[in-house]
């Protein structure tokens, strides 16, 4: 991946009420090592308060870094210089403490990876597409993906290797983004109210990129994407969406309620667009079910297919119990799905689309790097000295250590 510098200039308008406050009322004028140092300095205490024990770094992602593995797993939270660049502090600082509630409060990503994919995996056993070599015989989009090949592993370790499990691991992202929606809710109302405004502010900022595209209907239609973030904004109050309001309205639960108590509440709620978003994802592959030429090729695919299924099963780990405690065969009606007549809505939206590409690291050049860091090494010192015999004299020195 081509990195993409931040460049801080002089003109950048900064937006920094909130921690100007916590500084003093000091006012913030640009964005220079030092502003960056105090910022990284804020955060590194928000992180001891959120999630104190824990040992997790807040740094800006740097040159010659691997920030598309900017990772929680890793310890490691990467401060959001996109929104730094444009002057935007608060904002900063607020998606900066909502990560780190993501680490005090939320499920493992593998795990949610797991759960999902025992899901989604369901719903690709009940959908049907008619084979090529007869016209009589159908097999499921699950045994499709069997067939041409699949490692769940594969999909966990983030290293997709061909059209199966690159299919398998799209409609993962659409499942995750909606679990990490409701997710979304639940801390950010849990979060302690000194930082919540952080949050507050960062929302407010948000909904006015969203509200026009939802008022001019863009995201009217119910598909996984435009889900997943009505479902957002409506439990942040921001819109009043009658069909979240039905299908999934009650906000005391979701805050009473664990991840892996909400998950199987979720997936039954939008259990229809998440079916809908893999069969659109589906119609953009060019997998289909595999022709058994021979009764000999035929049994050998049989006992490839189970070994396939075997391994995912064994592949979801512990959470293989959850899934078949949470979802069970009767949830899942079987569907015929022909994808080259029956076309469902594209996954995507302009509205998901402008969030994603808004949303890249920028790295700190190693140069800006140095000069954040110096202050790491400075102290400030207060000194009293008697010069006359009589007056005592105090002022603050700097000491670089
Ligand atoms: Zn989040």
């Amino acid at each position: 991946m081509r990195e993409t510098l931040f460049t801080p200039s002089d003109n950048t308008i900064i937006d920094a009420e909130l921690m100007e406050r916590w500084l003093g009322n000091s006012k913030i004028h640009s964005l220079n090592p030092k502003t960056l140092y105090d910022i990284q300095l804020l955060l590194s205490h928000y992180k001891d308060i959120i999630v104190p024990m824990t040992n997790v770094k807040v740094e800006y992602p740097t040159e010659g870094f691997d920030t598309a593995c900017a990772s929680v797993d890793k310890g490691i939270i990467y401060i959001p210089t996109y929104t730094l660049n444009e002057g935007k502090i608060d904002d900063t600082i607020g998606l900066v403490i909502h990560e780190l509630n993501h680490i005090k409060l939320s499920e493992k990503e593998s795990t949610l990876i797991k759960i999902s994919g025992g899901f989604v995996m369901k719903i690709l056993d009940s959908i049907f597409i008619k084979r090529d070599d007869d016209d009589s015989k159908y097999d499921s989009i699950k045994e499709t993906l069997f067939a041409n090949g699949f490692n769940f592993q594969n999909i966990i370790d983030s290293n997709t290797s061909n059209a199966s499990e690159q299919y398998f691991s799209e409609c993962l992202k659409g499942v995750m983004l909606l679990l990490n929606s409701v997710e979304d809710v639940r801390i950010d109302h849990l979060c302690a109210p000194n930082m919540k405004k952080y949050i507050d502010k960062l929302d407010v900022n948000g909904s006015k990129n969203f509200i026009p595209y939802y008022e001019k209907g863009e995201l009217d239609e119910n598909k996984l994407m435009n889900i997943v973030y009505r479902l957002l904004y409506h439990h942040k109050g921001f819109i009043k969406d009658d069909y979240i309001d039905t299908h999934f309205g009650e906000l005391p639960f979701i805050l009473k309620s664990t991840p892996k108590e909400y998950i199987p509440i979720v997936f039954g709620a939008f259990q229809k667009e998440i079916e809908d978003y893999c069969k659109s994802l589906f119609q953009d592959t060019n997998l289909n079910p595999v022709d058994n030429a021979s009764t000999m090729d035929s049994f050998i695919q049989q006992i490839s297919e189970k070994s396939a299924e075997e391994a995912f099963e064994k592949s979801l780990g512990e959470e293989k119990q959850f899934c078949s405690d949470n979802f069970s065969d009767d949830m899942f009606e079987e569907s015929e799905f022909d994808k080259t007549n029956d076309k469902v809505a594209k996954s995507e939206t302009t509205y998901s689309q402008e969030v994603e590409e808004g949303s890249r690291l920028l790295v700190v050049p190693r140069s800006m790097k140095a000069s954040i860091d110096i202050f790491n090494n400075v102290d400030v010192v207060d000194c009293h000295e008697n010069f006359n015999g009589s007056e005592v004299t105090a002022y603050k020195t700097l000491l670089i250590g």
